[in-house]
């Protein structure tokens, strides 16, 4: 079971039935049992980071930086090669100012120097190969533990806890998972987690009924969402006049989170709505407190840094920043002060409601920014839905939808070396398998994809006006 979580992958391509008599047969078994060691001694960890000082936070970070930096300068001739380049002497590095003299790193970095970034055999059964499109449109290549999700999710179940989560609760997910379609009911079930999934790829009027008339039935559920898909299907609930009463949080990543919206869906749910901050690298990550919508960044995970134009750090509240992150989780290839392309602004380092010792940032954006694609019966799907974490898009340097008929999507693609027709077909039935025929995809290769005039790349180039 270990290996099915920590390879998500094979648990999701599992049949039903099998998932069914799996739920049956290790429904005896406590879920942060099933989910494996790591999972149960991060949820330690984190519980104890809750209560540490200032200086304990310093302390435990400043000793993991210290043990990446000097993996990354002994074992990875990319790293050795940036500090020796940039006069720095790792053997001199005791305190957190040490560190922040250290060269900023970035996705090129990463994509260029993949093989000398490496401080384990890429072959070994613990480690996976990720490709992410990230926030502009160039995809990051790299490699990570495949542990990891053990991790991640302890720290996911511990931010849900400050909206009443347990282990085990009844979830109602709408994010980015294929489900399967019986009757024309796009849903499945997992037993296990007790994740009841609804497909966003299919959000019309009557996909959007079914799931809610399914979810009202649900006795007090969290709802795992993207913030974009429910949104949608709380405008939807709006219009039908419906109210819920069982819904006990909204539990949304992996977009941004507008306040707008977060007040909508609160008001047509009746909940609270909780948001968490992560990302593919698994270098920094985030969540709410049981008595503000700020963000309190997880110590334990990972550090972060926010940071100006000229690199100087951001002290001063309400300044906004780039978010630069180190990570402790991956310990296959080390990402150090990595700029992610994400901003926030700075709060403080400390919360006066929860009396936690974290840095407090909040208006997290950037981060696969909201953006659509329109069915062929002009429902809307997410861009992050579509968002492939695999091989898809290998020999790939940059991409972008474009759209201006509804069903109909162009993926413009600047190939790099070694781009071939495999590399082209795979593409085309990997994004087309993921739409189900709900929006048809061509590629074409191009010299070149046009930035918007603020220098960013966007996802869709969305021309069908999609904003009533
Ligand atoms: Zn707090």
């Amino acid at each position: 079971m270990k290996k099915a979580f920590s390879k998500k992958n094979l648990w999701e391509a599992t049949p039903p039935v099998f998932k069914k008599l799996a739920g049956l047969t290790l429904s005896v078994v406590p879920l942060e049992y099933l989910i494996g060691r790591k999972f149960r001694e991060t949820t330690k960890l984190i519980l104890a980071a809750d209560k540490w000082t200032k200086d304990e936070v310093d302390a435990y970070q400043l000793e993991k930086l210290k043990q990446q930096v000097c993996n990354a300068y002994n074992k990875c001739p990319a790293y050795k090669k940036l500090y020796d380049s940039a006069g720095i002497d790792i053997s001199s590095f005791y305190k957190l100012s040490d560190f922040k003299k250290l060269p900023l790193i970035d996705k090129a970095f990463i994509n260029d120097n993949i093989d000398g970034l490496l401080l384990v055999d890429k072959n070994s059964a613990d480690v996976d190969y990720v490709t992410t499109g990230g926030t502009s449109g160039v995809p990051l290549h790299f490699y990570i533990n495949a542990g990891r999700s053990q991790i991640e999710y302890a720290y996911l179940v511990e931010g849900w806890r400050k909206t009443g989560f347990k282990l085990g609760d009844i979830k109602a997910v709408l994010r980015g998972r294929v489900t399967d379609t019986k009757a024309g009911v796009h849903q499945s079930y997992d037993p296990i987690f007790n994740e009841h999934y609804y497909s966003n790829f299919h959000m019309s009027n009557g996909d959007m009924r079914s799931y809610i008339a399914h979810i009202k039935t649900l006795k007090n559920c969290f709802l795992h969402v993207y913030p974009s898909s429910i949104y949608q299907l709380a405008r939807f609930a709006k219009t039908e006049n419906i109210s819920f009463d069982n819904v006990q949080a909204i539990l949304a990543e992996s977009e941004n989170v507008y306040s707008e919206q977060r007040a909508f869906v609160e008001s047509v749910f009746n909940c609270r709505y909780y948001s968490s901050y992560g990302h593919s690298e698994k270098l920094v990550a985030a969540g709410e407190c049981e008595y503000s919508s700020n963000y309190h960044v997880w110590p334990a995970y990972g550090y972060l840094e926010l940071l100006d134009e000229d690199g100087d750090e951001i002290t001063q509240k309400g300044q906004v920043g780039e978010i630069v992150g180190t990570g402790f989780i991956n310990t296959v290839m080390p990402f150090i002060r990595y700029k992610t392309g994400d901003f926030a602004d700075y709060v403080g380092q400390f919360c006066d409601k929860c009396k936690r010792n974290h840095l407090i940032i909040k208006d997290i954006r950037g981060h696969r920014v909201q953006e659509h694609l329109v069915a062929k019966d002009h429902s809307l799907i997410s861009w992050t839905a579509v968002n492939m974490h695999d091989d898809t898009f290998d020999n790939v340097l940059q991409y972008q939808f474009y759209q201006d008929t509804p069903g109909v999507a162009v993926i413009k693609i600047k190939t790099g070396n070694g781009f071939n027709d495999e590399n082209k077909q795979r593409i085309i039935s990997n994004i087309n398998g993921k739409l189900q025929g709900r929006v048809e995809v061509s590629v074409i290769q191009v010299d070149d994809i046009q930035l918007t005039e603020r220098g960013k790349s966007v996802f869709v180039d969305q021309r069908i006006n999609i904003s009533s």
